[in-house]
This record gives C-alpha cells, structure tokens and sequence, in this order.
C-alpha cells in the first residue's frame, strides 16, 4: 500500500457498501451505513461532550482548532488521495490539494477571529452586554461536491464557539467525510466531534432529534425545504446553504482575451459541481462572438480525466444521477436549437461519469439549460443587446447566491453589481470565498451566513447581561 492510501484504508469499513471511483468505477472502500434509528446514540455522545468542552476558554478551543490546522496538513496527501478518488477531482489546480489546504485555512482563520463580548450601552446608569453563548450540539449536514472543506465551514465555527458536532456526510463522499473528521477529530476530546454516515433518512433523523439546537444545512433547495419542515417542531437554529443559479453578465467594455480565464474557472470549477458556480453567462450583442471564441479557447486548453493523474485539470461528475442532469439539459438545448461550441457529444460507453467540457451558445433564457441548475461542466452562453434586460433575466429565478459583472469599468460593474439579487457579487471574478467574508444566499439560496465573525454568532446564543 503506498503511503498516501493509508487514510483510505482507515476509515473504510471492512464490509459494507461498495464505494466506487466515479472516474473508473474500481472500488475504493466500503461504508457502513447507519440507520434513523442509531441517530440518537450519536447524538448522546454529543450531549455528554458538550458541557466539558463549553467549559474550557475560549484559548484552549482556538489551540486545539489550530492544531486541527496542522494534523490536516500533516495528513495533505492522505486526505487529497480520499477525496480525488471518492468525489472524482482532480489532485492539481482547483481540485484535491486545493481543498485539503482551505481546510487548514478555514480552520486557522475559524481560530483566529475575534468575538470579543459587546458592550451595548455604558452610560453611567447602565451597562449592557452581549455574549455569544454555545447552543448545545450542532447537527452539520454536507453535500458532496466539496465534502471535506463544506464539512469544515460547518464544523469549525462550531467547535470554537463551545458546541459539539454530529456530522452527516453525503451517502456519496462519505469516506472523505469520514476522513476529514478523523484527521480533526485526533486533536479533540472524545464526542466533540462524532460523524454518522447515512443517506437522507439519517439527515431527516438528526434534524428530527430535540437535542440538536442549531442545523447547518448545505444541499439542494429541495431538501433544504425538508430540512424547515423537520426542524419546525424543535424551532431549531438553521443555516441554510443551498442550490444557485449564478449569473454571470458580461458589459460590452469588457476585454474577451482578458475575462476569459476567470470565466472558465468560474464557471467549470470542480467540473461546474461548485453551489456558487457561474451557471448562466449574459453577454454583450457587441462582443458576444469574441467572448464565445476566447472562451472556447480557454476551454480547450484544459486536461481532463483521471483525477489522480497529475496533468489533469478537471476529472468525471461525481455520480451518475449528475450526470443524466447534466446530459438531459444540454439534449434539450440541441432539441432547441441551441448551437453547440464544442462538447455535449458524452461516450455514454466510456468508463467513469466524464461529460465534456461544454458550451452551448444562441441559446434562449428560457431554456432549461438557463433556468435550472445543471451542477455540471455545460455552460448556456445568453447574448443580450440591452443590459436592464440581462438584469432582469439574471434575476429571474427563484435562487440568488452568487452573480457577476465584468467590465472594463469597476464602478459600472459596480452599478449593476448592486442590483443583482444575490448573496455575493463579485466583479470581474466569480466564485471565490473568502473565510474574513460572509457568505449566504439569497432567495432560495438560503439563509443564515458562513465565515468571519458572523459566521462565528450563527452558531451560538446571543445572550444580553444588562444593568
Ligand atoms: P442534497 O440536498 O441532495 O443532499 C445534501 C445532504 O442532505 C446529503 O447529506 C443528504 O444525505 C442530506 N439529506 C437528504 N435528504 C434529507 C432530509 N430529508 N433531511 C436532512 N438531510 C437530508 O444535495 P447534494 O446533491 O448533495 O448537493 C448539491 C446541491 O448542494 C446543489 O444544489 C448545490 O448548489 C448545493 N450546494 C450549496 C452550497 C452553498 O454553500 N450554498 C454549497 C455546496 C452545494
């Protein structure tokens, strides 16, 4: 066994269900699932954790996050082998290795913001404060397009604001939650950190559970409505981190050679699997030919296939239930008329879930390609002549987590930035998170925000001591 697969082999059960490489189909492991009924056990150990581990300073829970920092690092390649073979990225550029260090940085930067308490009023007569009291257990729920690092944002606040975690991976990138956990979990008291692979009747369970103040949900809109649903009898806390759409609007100023590989990225990141991925490019009637060309260009330039071959850049989909997404939307465009760039010609007899990489431009706004999510490596290129127009069909769905403007002029960009219905906008860029800045969604997107210091406050109580 080579160095790098010892991980692997640590948290894969001896028997169970069979994991398979998305891009190979070879099984890497085996996971036992749990069942709604083994929820509790796994949230008794996160009550009987909880009460030790509040009662330590804030400056022991900072020492052992940051220790959390250095075991992931000291376990990098372990864990970027788990989860290129599990989830399908790629080990180099936006893939394994790059997921693994943000864990370490969310995990330092989690430690290092301060939430010193608040003095609301001092005025002589009274004083008034606000503390950030821990909630109790936090029941952390992931997806599996970034199954360690979207773990990670769920767990990290958690734990340093005196909170014990029960966390459900995706029945699909168990083992890299799994895995991740185990690294964290090393450094910690036992029960501060539990996990519990199970499908979605196992996530219904923990929500369900009365003892689980605060869910930090990250999935689909549909489940995240689930999730409302059966946290409603607990009026439990949520954050929910759901599904987007994002669009992208491209002004006629904007230079096509020097936009197009931050339209790529944004767009094809992990393979387009990414909740705030540019799903959807307005573009300027004026320039619309040399962006599609520039775009087409970039596009070509970039390797994919197997995830642990190390000239790759992107890898397969995930799962095949993405795949018939991905390829159901881009059939219907073609049916539409919609003009294929390159792509959209998957072999449906090769190995693993690989869908190419894909453009499809002169394609309507009401085309599903446009109006739902694909979560795939397709991207509908929308010309427009009228930018109010491109506003208003950016903001025509019921999602809003990221958007983009890209021009020449930051200020214009700006403008229209503002008026994007959208948890972030970002300009001239699209995608990237920053653990100093908020990020939620709107709209369906969700609510509730994650990193810096307000991702800190949605995991605990705010508690005014007044007089
Ligand atoms: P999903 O909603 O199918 O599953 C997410 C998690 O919920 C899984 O662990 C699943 O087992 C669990 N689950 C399923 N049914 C449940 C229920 N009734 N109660 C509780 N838990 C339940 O989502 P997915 O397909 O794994 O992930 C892809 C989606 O996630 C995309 O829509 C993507 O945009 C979104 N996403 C959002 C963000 C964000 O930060 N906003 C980040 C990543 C992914």
């Amino acid at each position: 066994m080579e160095a790098r697969e010892a991980l692997l082999s640590r948290v894969s059960a001896p028997s169970g269900t069979k994991i398979k490489d998305p891009a190979t189909g070879e099984v890497i492991g085996h996971v036992e699932f749990a069942h709604p009924g083994d929820v509790a056990a796994a949230v008794d150990k996160a009550v009987a954790a909880q009460p030790a581990w509040a009662a330590r300073s804030d400056e022991e829970r900072v020492a052992l996050l940051l220790r959390a920092a250095d075991n992931i690092e000291a376990h990098a390649e372990e864990l970027a082998y788990v989860v290129s073979r599990e989830q399908g990225k790629t080990l180099n550029g936006l893939g394994a290795r790059f997921e693994v260090q943000a864990c370490a940085i969310w995990l330092r930067s989690t430690a290092n913001t301060p939430l010193p308490v608040e003095v609301l009023v001092d005025d002589g007569t009274n004083h008034a404060e606000l503390h950030y009291r821990p909630i109790g257990v936090v029941g952390a729920i992931t997806p599996w397009n970034w199954p360690m690092i979207i773990a990670v944002w769920q767990i990290a606040p958690s734990l340093r604001m005196g909170n014990t975690v029960v966390q459900k991976p995706s029945e699909y990138t168990t083992l890299s939650g799994l895995a991740v956990a185990e690294v964290i979990g090393e450094v910690l008291p036992a029960g501060v950190l539990t996990v519990i692979a199970g499908a979605g009747d196992v996530g219904e369970a923990l929500v369900r559970d009365r003892r689980v103040g605060k869910v930090m949900f990250t999935g689909s809109v549909k489940t995240g409505m689930k999730v409302v649903e059966a946290s409603a009898g607990n009026l439990s806390r949520l954050t929910l981190e759901l599904g987007g759409n994002d669009a992208g609007i491209v002004l006629p100023d904007a230079d096509p050679q020097a936009i197009a590989e931050g339209l790529f990225w944004g767009a094809f990141i992990n393979n387009g699997q990414t909740c705030a991925a540019l799903k959807r490019l307005y573009v300027a009637d004026a320039i619309y030919d040399e962006v599609v060309d520039a775009l087409a260009g970039m596009t070509a330039k970039i390797p994919m296939g197997v995830g642990l071959d190390e000239g790759n850049l992107l890898g397969p989909l995930q799962n095949k239930m993405q795949w018939n997404v991905v390829n159901r939307l881009v059939e219907d465009a073609k049916a539409r008329g919609a003009r294929i760039v390159m792509g959209g010609d998957p072999d449906p007899g090769a190995p693993g879930f690989f869908y190419p990489k894909t453009l499809v431009a002169d394609i309507d706004n009401s085309a599903p390609l446009v109006q739902e999510e694909q979560f795939g490596p397709a991207l509908p290129i929308i010309r427009y002549t009228d930018v109010e127009q491109a506003v208003e069909w950016a903001n025509g769905v019921d999602v809003g987590l990221g958007a983009s403007v890209w021009s020449a002029d930051r200020d214009k960009a700006r403008e229209i930035g503002v008026r994007l219905q959208a948890g972030t906008v970002w300009l001239n860029s699209h995608g990237g998170v920053d653990p100093r800045i908020p990020f939620g969604g709107a709209k369906h997107s969700g609510y509730g925000l994650e990193f810096g210091v307000d991702g800190l406050k949605a995991v605990s109580v705010p508690q005014v001591v007044s007089g």
